[in-house]
């Protein structure tokens, strides 16, 4: 196909006739990548089966991988679900619009590819101004899993995705850098009590305020290698976010990881093999000059979820081997970053 066509648009106040260009493109089945609060998606038309399997086939997603399905307003819940129990609409209440998607029955109006065959449909509405224009003027619910080739780190710029899909792709919405940095929370509305599927912005902590009790499956915390697990979520088996370098993640106290990561970078220097470090704004000045790059600050997480895609993507561009990046405690949005770097990891290493 031809080029992407690339939109810059105010993520504050989207330019409506910007906006109309790229919902015509959807509703005609096209495929655009768009920024939310969480990562870049790339959308299509939910209902439509077509678009939806170019959405495969463009990132190389596995078909058995379902995707989320994205509206602008509450109500639209109703078209896609077959029913909505009342704890789901206490979360609707409470999140959206925001980075939490509910799995719910589906519908019949949602066709098989989108849900990758399951009886079961995930659908968030995001409160990004851009994400919510976008599928309003377009009039559909918008299929979007994130806009990266799968396996790859999610995208978090409008330059990421075009780094992954340009040529690919008929349009990308440049908003900006996103909000969060990591996909959002997907909780199991179709057992009680729900379950965390994938942790992110929304922590089960708030998802606890609400509904009292909340599981987290062990595909969530990534502690074991998810081929281990019987997922529910077809998708989160796959090796996921990772760069194209070996990442090594050290889990540990502060100390432990730093003392650990300085170890383990001279014995594969010694090996002749180019080392990045993922640190942090309080351990960065622990390693020496040499190719440490600050994800975020330990004592604000929220910062690390935002700065890590872009990190690991950085490292890439740097053509580093070997990645050593330090883990965070595994509480509220760390519980979502250590999720991406487990599965993002070729190796774990723990100093406790
Ligand atoms: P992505 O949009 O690429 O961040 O991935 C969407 C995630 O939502 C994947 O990990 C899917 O496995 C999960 N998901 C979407 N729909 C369903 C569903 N019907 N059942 C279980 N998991 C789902
Ligand atoms: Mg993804």
């Amino acid at each position: 196909m031809a080029e992407t066509a690339v939109l810059t648009v105010n993520p504050e106040q989207p330019e409506p006739e910007k906006i109309r260009i790229a919902a015509k493109v959807l509703r005609e089945g096209g495929l655009v990548a768009f920024p939310t609060e969480t990562v870049y998606g790339l959308g299509a038309n939910a209902l439509d089966e077509a678009p939806v399997l170019r959405i495969f086939q463009v990132k190389n997603r596995p078909k058995d991988n379902p995707l989320i399905v994205h509206i602008a307003n509450k109500d639209d819940v109703n078209l896609l679900a077959e029913r909505v129990p009342s704890k789901a609409r206490r979360l609707i209440d409470s999140f959206w619009p925001g980075p939490l998607t509910l799995l719910l029955p589906k519908s019949e109006l949602v066709p098989a590819a989108t849900t990758a065959g399951l009886a079961t449909v995930a659908v968030r509405m995001p409160s990004h101004p851009i994400a919510q224009a976008l599928i309003s003027e377009a009039d559909v619910p918008v299929a979007a899993p994130s806009a990266n080739l799968a396996g790859r780190p999610s995208p978090t710029s409008a330059k990421h995705v075009l780094d992954d899909l340009s040529g690919r792709i008929e349009v990308v919405i440049d908003g900006g850098e996103v909000g969060y940095g990591v996909e959002s929370t997907v909780l199991d509305m179709t057992v009680d009590p729900p379950v965390v599927l994938r942790p992110g912005p929304i922590t089960v902590g708030e998802l606890k305020e609400i509904l009292g009790r909340v599981e987290i499956h062990p595909i969530a915390r990534a502690e074991i290698p998810a081929e281990a697990v019987i997922a529910k979520a077809p998708g989160m088996r796959y090796r996921h976010y990772a760069p194209r370098a070996e990442l090594v993640l050290v889990e540990g106290t502060p100390q432990q990881v730093v003392a650990k990561i300085k170890e383990l970078r001279a014995s594969y220097e010694q090996q002749g093999k180019k080392v990045g470090i993922m640190a942090t704004v309080e351990t960065a000045g622990e390693y020496g000059a040499e190719m440490v790059k600050v994800v975020g600050e330990r004592k604000n997480l929220r910062t690390i979820a935002k700065g890590l895609f872009r990190t690991l993507r950085e490292f890439d561009g740097e053509k580093v081997d070997v990645i050593l990046a330090e883990g965070v405690e595994p509480t509220g949005i760390g519980l979502a970053i250590m999720n991406r770097l487990r599965k993002a990891a070729a190796r774990v290493v723990r100093t406790e």
